[in-house]
């Protein structure tokens, strides 16, 4: 095989790629290209991904069109049996998955154990899928006329994940999808392809039927082929919101369903009242769990009248304990996931620095208890921020809180309310009225009342606003369930000789 690399190399220790899973197994496929995958712990090349072309789509695809009757016709019982043996499964040896995420993605082994935690989460909750999937029944709508409505599958539907979270997001939406009876292609992030294939030969472990759960590794060039396949009728994706835009008005053009979860910009709005060592911890974990890499991450917080400088003191006090490095090492903070992720978020810090921002704490200069090759930033704390900066402006995804000051909570609200994202955000407040009022006032999707990452429980729905989501559905909960079914009604009479004769008339009730 001939490979192109996508990255700059710094040592393979691998050589074959991780590949594909087709109809319950390893796929290697035909395509000549390959990418790189780093330990960002390490800064060292840990095996090459396959990179699929459209004929390894095809392939992916074909399996779960073919798999699609059988799957579809498996009884209730039966599905969520299989999920039920998945959960199980799965939390006994999250373990083994916790490390593969850590060797790939970097973050620390406990936060990878937590996004496998939220997951399994969703898988609980389509494990109720009999409960959630049935239909109304009115017997009599019409004298002698039942009507019934029944909640299809659509059939084989794409799956296309980020980097950030390579075993949470996909377990946002395929419990669902399988339970509700489709079959699935799974695209993951080219970054840490790993978990993917973990989870299917998990998913096979559990019973599931070959060809029912696919994965094609791959970069653009899948994700395309994935969109315009007139065999995919739905597509669940999560990334950046350009590519999220692009994902939903090429796929909505090729006639499918949609859901297409975006970037962020996370504020967090500290009231006067508020007590400031609670929100110092929230705004120290929510700003730099997984080194920011979080679509949750709060990354602006506003503090409002003359709490700030008192509060940005806490917060720099708890940051200078924090520890980063290999996440194998019991460390609070591991490296960024790439060293050109690295070197973006830093160029960040220089810009605010540049644009006046005052560098109260300095992740450039971090000492790392790890392999000095590692794509280390440590935690950023930018104070005296202002929104005209691009520090401010752009989502970083990475270790750095700016502080912005507000006068009033309606110089707050509005800063918030004008910011282009609306994926989460949280009030810190003793103030019950001003919380109700935030609730209610503020544009975004998600919202936390001393809650600092308000992450939906599985059987709420999640998903942002404005450029943080394109499509109606939010992810898993009961939008899940709606979004990979489609509903027939039927209105049913069993015949008797008082139906009879000719009426062109428009149906009415009687
Ligand atoms: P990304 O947009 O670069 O990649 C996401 C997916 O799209 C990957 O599978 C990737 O291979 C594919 N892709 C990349 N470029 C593409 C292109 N030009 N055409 C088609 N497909 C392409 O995102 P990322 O860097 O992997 O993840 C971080 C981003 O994801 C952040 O913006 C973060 O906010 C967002 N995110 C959002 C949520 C949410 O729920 N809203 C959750 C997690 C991450």
């Amino acid at each position: 095989m001939t490979t192109t690399d996508t990255t700059t190399a710094a040592s393979t220790t691998a050589s074959t790629p991780v590949s594909h899973w087709v109809n319950g197994q390893p796929y290697a496929g035909n395509a000549e290209r390959s990418a790189e995958v780093f330990n960002p712990a390490t800064g060292q090349v840990s095996s090459r991904v396959a990179l699929a072309g459209a004929e390894d789509v095809e392939h992916a695809v074909a399996a779960a069109t073919a798999a699609f009757p059988a799957w579809r016709d498996t009884s209730l019982a039966k599905r969520t049996a299989i999920l039920f043996t998945f959960r199980e499964l799965l939390n006994a040896r999250k373990h083994e998955l916790a490390e593969i995420i850590t060797a790939e993605h970097g973050k620390v082994l406990s936060d990878a154990l937590g996004e496998i935690t939220r997951g399994q989460e969703v898988v609980e909750f389509a494990c109720g899928i009999a409960d959630l999937v049935k239909g109304g029944m009115t017997e009599n709508a019409s004298t002698n006329v039942d009507v019934y409505s029944v909640n299809h599958p659509l059939g084989p539907v794409a799956i296309i994940s980020p980097f950030n979270f390579p075993a949470m997001v996909p377990m946002w939406f395929f419990p669902l999808a399988l339970a509700t009876g489709n079959t699935v292609v799974l695209k993951p992030s080219e970054k840490d392809p790993s978990a993917s294939l973990w989870l299917a030969e998990l998913l096979g472990e559990a019973g599931l039927p070959d060809g029912v759960f696919n994965v094609v590794q791959g970069d653009k060039v899948a994700v395309d082929s994935l969109l315009t396949h007139s065999d995919i009728k739905a597509v669940s994706f999560v990334g950046s919101t350009p590519i999220a835009r692009y994902v939903y008005e090429t796929a909505t053009a090729a006639g499918k369903r949609v859901q297409a979860l975006g970037g962020a910009k996370n504020h967090m709005l500290v009231l006067p009242d508020a007590d400031l060592d609670l929100a110092a911890d929230a705004a120290v974990n929510a700003g730099f769990g997984s080194a920011g890499e979080r679509c949750m991450a709060i990354s602006a917080l506003v503090a409002v009248g003359p709490v700030g400088d008192e509060l940005v003191a806490k917060i720099t006090e708890r940051m200078n304990n924090l520890t980063v490095g290999d996440g194998r090492r019991n460390c609070d903070m591991g490296p960024l996931v790439t060293k050109d992720h690295r070197d973006k978020v830093a160029s960040y810090i220089d810009a605010g620095e540049r644009d006046g921002a005052v560098v109260v704490a300095d992740g450039r200069t971090v000492t790392p208890n790890g392999d000095e090759a590692g794509f280390w930033l440590g935690p950023t704390l930018l104070d005296q921020v202002t929104p005209g900066m691009s520090v401010y402006t752009d989502e970083i995804f990475g270790p750095v809180l700016s502080v912005l000051r507000a006068d009033t909570y309606e110089e707050g609200l509005e800063l918030i309310n004008s910011n282009p994202y609306g994926n989460g955000t949280a009030i810190f407040t003793n103030d019950g009225g001003a919380a109700r009022r935030f609730r209610d006032e503020v544009q975004v999707g998600m919202v936390g009342v001393n809650v600092p990452i308000p992450v939906p429980v599985a059987y709420y729905s999640f998903g942002g606003w404005k450029s943080s989501l394109f499509g109606d559905a939010h992810a898993y909960g009961h939008h899940g369930v709606s979004f990979y079914t489609r509903t027939k009604v039927v209105t049913e009479r069993w015949l008797d000789p008082s139906h009879g004769g000719i009426n062109l008339g428009f149906p009415q009730n009687d």
